[in-house]
């Protein structure tokens, strides 16, 4: 066991705490997934339900449940809507949205799965411009 990562979501009421190592980290580039979350891909690390424990606000996590077979599931804070860990319906396994976690994880992405699915825009939003912070034009 690695030492304990805390996670929150943007406006600080869910927050929790996973303990590594964890098993694979996919950034998924599926069109649910850009869906799901609204930019290029999700940016999911996988581990077992065990590794979670919630430190506040579990009773606004809410879970979206899909209302058809083969649709992604997710979940999210209902005060501000961002993505938190939830158990895969499917798989049975804990996925945890890398972006909701305050200290590197300890694991680098594995792969880009889905890749021929990526937005028409993901590649030259590689190559453009980067900048520090928002442009002031
Ligand atoms: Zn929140
Ligand atoms: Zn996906």
């Amino acid at each position: 066991m690695s030492k304990p990562i805390q996670g929150t979501c943007l406006c600080g009421r869910v927050q929790y705490r996973v303990t590594g190592p964890f098993d694979v980290f996919h950034l998924c580039h599926c069109s649910q997934c850009r869906r799901s979350t609204g930019t290029a891909h999700a940016a999911n690390i996988f581990t077992t339900e065990d590794r979670l424990e919630w430190l506040a606000g579990e009773d606004l996590v809410k879970r979206y449940i899909p209302d058809r077979e083969g649709v992604i599931s997710k979940a999210f804070c209902t005060h501000c809507g961002s993505l938190v860990p939830y158990t895969s319906l499917k798989s049975g396994r804990l996925i945890i949205p890398a972006g909701s976690l305050s200290e590197p994880p300890g694991i680098e992405p594995d792969d880009n799965i889905f890749w021929r699915d990526r937005a028409d825009w993901y590649d030259a939003g590689l190559a453009a411009e980067h900048v520090e912070q928002f442009p002031d034009d």
